[in-house]
């Protein structure tokens, strides 16, 4: 069972940490309000925690184009 840290903008998969070696607390996730749980942290069937976050190409062009919004997927 895995941490899986995917973009919510464009899917990609940008990082993956074993769930025995880190803690819910090391990762900062612990401070999230329950409906920011609900949004950024999803269980998968296998057990793998998915947090979805956004990679450093999408926080870029939001930075460029603030009009975009973060929700959502302007770019497909
Ligand atoms: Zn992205």
């Amino acid at each position: 069972m895995s941490f899986l840290y995917v973009c919510r903008c464009c899917g990609m998969k940008l990082g993956e940490l074993d769930q025995a070696a880190v803690s819910e607390v090391e990762l900062g996730l612990h401070s999230l309000t329950p409906e920011e749980r609900q949004h950024i942290i999803s269980k998968e069937r296998d057990g793998d925690t998915v947090v979805r976050v956004v990679c450093d190409y999408c926080r870029d062009a939001f930075n460029q184009h603030p009009e975009l919004s973060l929700v959502g997927n302007p770019l497909q």
